[in-house]
């Protein structure tokens, strides 16, 4: 194996996604590990380990990123609390899968998986080639991934959370003790809540797909949702000058139904010529982009030896 080889490890509810990177950023090899139904961390760890060490081609790894849902302590390499993974509460998993790899823990970074994915979408996906970009994840919540001068920006450890700024008080409660949070306006759970109280279908691709067909309560409903999201992401744009946004997640289908909206709701809240030359893109790695992104994950001893691991 090539001594920049980058391995990067998508920890899943189900399955584990895994891949090798060469140093020009090529995809040299994918594999996958089961996790649902594996009754103890320590099988699916050695899975990981076999895996890792096929896509090596028998040749220690110089570097591994792994991109983990759930509470990390990044510090310690430790995984605090997954709830969709409960054998990973409590895992030691950078000294865990460093010992496996042989290789030091310094080599191998723990993130969490939705940043992970943004970093990959940022670096090798829909935003190639520029430096500052949220990355917006449109699902069961509404997520985000900031990156600031092409890497990772976590500030405290918690930066880039676009789903909990508010954007109506008066709006309905979150889960985050707030209200009226992007994500209880436009995550895909939102949606379906906002279509049924208007007595129209709770399928979100089957209102985008109404919304495309034609003028009616569909299309009202989804520019409604953009404009929301618009309002959110003015906010941003305030603050960091941001010029693009990529939508990922499964309601990020409907970017071109929610564009409109979105672009009303940036020129609404957010001021200046700039608000026009905001680039809106959906995600183009798909599932890749979570293990691709985790193989780009900074790890200290490879960029700067000298300075200690980020804390959370
Ligand atoms: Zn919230």
């Amino acid at each position: 194996m090539q001594a920049s080889l980058r391995v990067g490890i998508d920890v899943g509810g189900t399955t584990v996604k895994l891949g090798a990177l060469d140093p020009a950023g090529r995809t040299m090899g994918e594999r996958s590990v089961a996790v649902a139904g594996v009754p103890r961390v320590a099988l699916v760890l050695d899975g990981i380990a076999a895996a890792v060490r096929e896509l090596a081609g028998g040749t220690p790894a110089t570097g591994v990123g792994v991109g983990m849902p759930g509470l990390l302590d990044r510090a310690a390499g430790r995984v605090d609390e997954s709830p969709n993974l409960p054998i990973f509460n409590g895992c030691a998993l950078r000294d865990e899968l460093a010992r496996r790899l042989e290789l030091s823990p310094e080599l191998v970074a723990l993130e969490n998986d939705a940043n992970a994915a943004a970093l990959g979408e940022a670096r090798q996906g829909a935003a190639r080639g520029e430096r500052d970009v949220l990355v917006v994840t449109l699902g069961t919540g509404v997520g985000g991934g900031l990156i600031l001068g092409g890497e990772l920006f976590l500030g405290a450890g918690l930066a880039g959370e676009i789903g909990h700024v508010m954007v109506d008080p008066e709006g309905p409660p979150c889960g985050c003790g707030s209200r009226g949070c992007l994500e209880t306006l436009a995550s895909a759970t939102a949606v379906r809540r906002r279509a049924l109280a208007l007595g129209l279908p709770g399928d979100v691709e089957q209102l985008a797909a109404a919304a495309r067909a034609a003028e009616g309560p569909e299309r009202a409903l989804l520019a409604a949702v953009g404009r929301d999201l618009g309002h959110g992401l003015a906010a941003v744009v305030c603050l960091l000058d941001l010029r693009t946004f990529v939508f990922a997640g499964g309601f990020a289908a409907a970017l071109d139904v929610l564009e409109a909206g979105i672009r009303r709701g940036l020129t609404e809240w957010a001021y200046g010529e700039r608000v026009t030359s905001i680039r809106l893109a959906r995600a183009a790695l798909g599932s890749a982009a979570g293990w691709i992104g985790a193989a780009l994950l900074p790890r200290p001893l490879m960029s700067a030896p000298h300075r200690p691991h980020r804390s959370t």
